[in-house]
């Protein structure tokens, strides 16, 4: 019977439709694992920002803090030469730059205020980055470890299948093996259907009535004439052509 013939046919087929689903788990493992990669070089590169403005809170700080150094030993030695000037006109000129240049170290004072506040921020903006990203780095080495871990099970699953694949279609016909690849690749996989109740389950469509009939009782391999998969009647239909006889 042409059921008996296929059966080699059909169990390659089961193989080649685990090798498919497995390979399909498989491409799940690497895009995930680009995934938790993306996230942490993300948070690195947060970290990295955050270091950045800190470093230039601290040298604004500094320039800051050298600049009102100077500026109040300058207004210290231009008010000790206040009460030596002969003229008044040299007095308020003088007295003059002296209200410019504590002025400026009022500004000065405000921006370096400004800035110890925001160094604080930025110190504990810093801390909270490096904890981020010490925390990708934890998914990226512990997922990182289960996704090989699950790869190399990938890996000897399908030297497995392979391995029986090989086995298989050295026991088909070669030119029923080379029509099987031939029709797998043009249908999703799937080259070999039961026909139930005289409809093709590849396709759905009825057979003729007269090649259902043959289907059940010939012993020749068919295909179905709407989709050219190879057709067996399934068991139920077999048990039926059995009843009738
Ligand atoms: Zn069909």
């Amino acid at each position: 019977m042409s059921r008996a013939k296929l059966k080699a046919l059909e169990e390659l087929q089961e193989v080649d439709l685990k090798i498919r689903d497995l390979m399909a788990a498989a491409e799940q493992h690497p895009a995930r694992l680009k995934q938790i990669e993306g996230d942490r070089s993300q948070a690195k590169s947060l970290l990295d920002g955050v270091r950045g403005k800190l470093a230039d809170n601290e040298r604004a700080r500094k320039q800051n803090e050298q600049l009102l150094g100077a500026e109040k030993e300058k207004v210290k030695k231009w008010e000790s030469r206040l009460n030596e000037l002969k003229t008044p006109r040299e007095y308020a000129a003088l007295a003059r730059e002296l209200d410019i240049a504590k002025k400026t170290n009022e500004t000065a004072e405000v921006e370096l205020r400004r800035l110890v506040d925001e160094y604080d921020d930025l110190k504990k903006g810093v801390g909270e980055a490096e904890k981020g990203l010490s925390a990708k780095d934890e998914v990226v080495s512990h997922e990182g470890k289960e996704i090989e871990t699950l790869l190399a099970g990938v890996e000897s699953e399908m030297a497995g299948l392979q391995a029986e694949r090989g086995k298989l279609a050295a026991s088909c016909e070669k030119s029923i093996l080379s029509k099987y690849e031939r029709i797998r690749k043009q249908r999703g996989g799937v080259a070999v259907v039961p026909v139930v109740g005289g409809t093709c389950k590849g396709c759905q469509m009825n057979l003729p009535p007269q090649m259902a009939n043959n289907l059940r009782t010939g012993s020749d391999i068919m295909t179905c004439p709407s989709c050219h998969r190879f057709i067996y009647a399934s068991d139920h239909e077999q048990d039926e052509a059995q009843a009738e006889t």
